[in-house]
């Protein structure tokens, strides 16, 4: 901006220049061709001579317009005093010298009365005075004669006024000629002004309009500038407002570096301390763990529960004292251990046609639940177990039962999503999670990895095949790896949980497929055992610990023997293999339970599909846990004397001290 400075300065000398030459032209134009017009235009032009000679006055004021004659009668005519007869005669030029002479000439040679050339005559002489004529005659000549040499004085001094006026007119034309070329250079000089004028005049224009772009780029400058500084204030001000805050956070940091070396100290203390408490909580944890695992054992490896489902809707009501829950030694707040079931013996009172007898069955197992218990009951009980699942100790629950006795409701409970009505698998993996959560905070990282079975007919299916996969070859049941102990089952999804939802939707998979196959064959899901397997596995890496340990939870197929009065038809043949597919493998269950406790060298665990699957979690390092659940109806008391029985067989096993599968 600066530098443009300069140009704005040259366009200011410029247009005063402009002014001048304008002021200049104002004047009397000298142009040729009004010189060359007249006279009246040579006298215009004649301006600035004038003016050079001032001291003529009206002298100078010559009309040369006139011919010569009127030029001299203008010039004879008297003027007056002039200011040029009264002022110095070097004031001017050649032509004032001439002017001059003239006026002398006239006052030298005034005008002769040229009105009264005759004078007049006394009267009408007589004829007869030829005397008095000829005197007036003489006198009349005489007169003439002074009057011609008058004239002739005067015609001398104006020939003399014309010499003087010629060499006046060669001087003026000398003059103006000198003037004519004077006016040609001035011309040129003028218009060479003016093509500089008009050049200026452009660049005047140009500079103008270069002079408005840049006021508007000083205005847009200047506003931005304003912008620019209200900006800066308010930066200013923030920043003032930082500075405050700095200071303050200065003055706080200090304050707090202090405090920060006072808590690190103390951090320091709390940390030795956390470490100690820590190694107490784990050696707590492992104590726990080791009386958690003797309680268990105390309350017995096997463990036995009779669960007695409550009388459906439509069904007849049992006679009074027909299944009885006597409460134990502490009163009606201890909880049931014993059942008893009266039966009468009809075959008896046929024989001696006397009235019936009843015979009272009487059992006790490790807890009984009477047809009002809750599903949050029932798990409370086994909850114990789970942990131990947790703990790394292999745990089994067996829902054993004829059809209809309540299995499928124990394990799963009803569908229908009523929280109330969950049964075992969902409770087990929802307190699984929970567990599982509190022990990440000390250390212990937990995985899940969930399979669902059944086995029917001694071929195993997977209850979790979507897809493509659903009706795929059968499933076999194989070792993991060639040397391990680990099952696998081939063709079966194991997937990994790691949330209800995720065990939901696993368990909703699985009453569809069991669905599918109940419409295929008729009600195969209670003519087979389904096996809910979880693979639980934990790991405590600070102190390179691990647990491994299965749950399973398994809905065995209906215990209901075939009514052996029954005609054999095509349907029962093949119903009549289902069910001894089904006792053979509940007796072999049955058998292997008391090969274990009787400790025999050899387990028949290979007699059956679902002993062979789960021989992992029977035996030495498992615990056991059979619900018999049994129907309250009369009409099913041979059936639930059987199922009672059965129980009562595996309730009175012992199996050895369990051993967490620790490594
Ligand atoms: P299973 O699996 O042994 O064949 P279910 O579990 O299917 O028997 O039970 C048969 C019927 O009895 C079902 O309608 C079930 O809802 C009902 N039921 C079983 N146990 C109970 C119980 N404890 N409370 C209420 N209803 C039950
Ligand atoms: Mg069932």
């Amino acid at each position: 901006m600066q530098a443009q400075r300069p140009p704005l300065l040259e366009v200011k000398r410029n247009f005063e220049l402009k002014t001048t030459l304008v002021k200049a032209s104002s004047r009397p134009p000298l142009s040729g061709s009004r010189l060359k017009r007249g006279p009246d235009q040579m006298k215009e032009a004649l301006e600035p001579a004038k003016k050079r000679t001032r001291g003529l006055g009206a002298v100078t004021k010559i009309d040369t317009s006139r011919s010569k004659g009127p030029l001299l009668s203008s010039l004879s005519q008297p003027q007056g005093p002039t200011a040029a007869q009264k002022g110095p005669k070097k004031t001017g030029p050649r032509g004032c010298t001439a002017v001059g002479s003239v006026l002398k000439n006239q006052k030298l040679a005034p005008t002769a009365p040229a009105q009264k050339p005759v004078r007049k005559r006394p009267g009408k002489r007589p004829d007869w005075d030829l005397k008095g004529q000829l005197c007036d005659l003489t006198e009349e000549l005489k007169c003439y004669r002074e009057k011609t040499q008058k004239l002739d004085q005067e015609n001398q001094g104006l020939q003399e006024q014309l010499k003087e006026a010629q060499e006046q007119a060669a001087a003026l034309g000398t003059e103006r000629n000198t003037l004519e070329g004077e006016l040609a250079s001035v011309r040129t000089q003028a218009e060479q002004c003016q093509q500089k004028l008009e050049a200026l005049c452009a660049r005047v224009l140009e500079l103008e309009e270069w002079l408005g772009t840049k006021e508007n780029l000083i205005q847009e400058l200047q506003k931005e500038q304003l912008e620019l500084q209200e900006e800066r204030k308010a930066l200013a001000t923030r920043l003032e407002e930082q500075e405050r805050r700095l200071q303050a956070s200065e003055a706080a940091l200090l304050s707090n570096e202090s405090e920060v070396v006072c808590l690190r100290q103390k951090t320091a203390a709390q940390v030795t301390l956390l470490a100690e408490q820590g190694d107490r909580l784990h050696g707590l944890e492992m104590e726990r763990r080791r009386l958690h695992n003797q309680l268990q054992e105390l309350k017995g490896n096997i463990r036995v529960f009779c669960r007695v489902r409550p009388v459906l809707a439509g069904e007849p009501t049992p006679s009074p004292g027909f299944l009885l829950f006597p409460h134990g030694p502490a009163g009606p707040s201890d909880p049931p251990t014993r059942l008893s079931l009266s039966r009468s013996d009809d075959r008896r009172s046929t024989l001696t046609r006397a009235p019936a007898p009843t015979t009272r069955h009487d059992f006790s197992f490790d807890r009984v639940f009477p047809p009002g218990s809750k599903q949050e009951e029932v798990f409370e009980e086994i909850s114990m177990l789970v942990q131990s699942a947790l703990d790394g100790y292999p745990v089994c629950i067996f829902a054993y039962g004829q059809t209809g006795s309540g299995k499928t409701f124990t394990m799963e409970g009803r569908p229908g999503g009523d929280p109330q009505l969950e049964g075992l698998i969902p409770r087990a993996m929802r307190h699984l999670f929970s567990v599982a959560q509190e022990m990440s905070g000390q250390g212990w990282t937990y995985s899940f990895v969930a399979s669902y079975v059944e086995i029917y007919n001694e071929t195993v299916r997977d209850l979790l095949a979507t897809g493509t996969r659903k009706g795929q070859g059968e499933c076999e049941i194989r070792r993991a790896r060639p040397g391990s102990e680990e099952l696998t089952v081939t063709n079966a999804r194991y997937v990994p949980v790691s949330c209800e939802r995720e065990v939901e939707a696993l368990l909703h998979l699985a009453h569809q497929n069991r669905a599918v196959a109940r419409t295929a064959q008729n009600e195969r899901s209670s003519r087979s055992h389904s096996v809910f397997q979880l693979q639980i596995s934990g790991e405590h890496a600070a102190r390179g610990l691990q647990c491994v340990a299965p749950l399973n939870l398994v809905d065995l197929a209906g215990s209901e023997r075939l009514d052996p009065g029954l005609t054999l038809g095509p349907g029962e043949r093949d119903r009549l293999r289902e069910t001894q597919s089904i006792n053979s493998s509940l007796s072999t269950l049955g058998l292997v339970i008391m090969a274990l406790s009787n400790k025999e060298s050899h387990v028949p665990y290979r007699n059956s599909k679902l002993t062979y699957l789960l021989q992992n979690s029977l035996g030495g390092s498992a615990k056991m846990l059979m619900f018999v659940n049994i129907s309250p109806l009369e009409e099913n008391v041979s059936e639930s004397l059987n199922s009672l029985r059965f129980a009562s067989k595996v309730n009175q096993c012992v199996i050895g001290t369990a051993q967490a599968n620790k490594k």
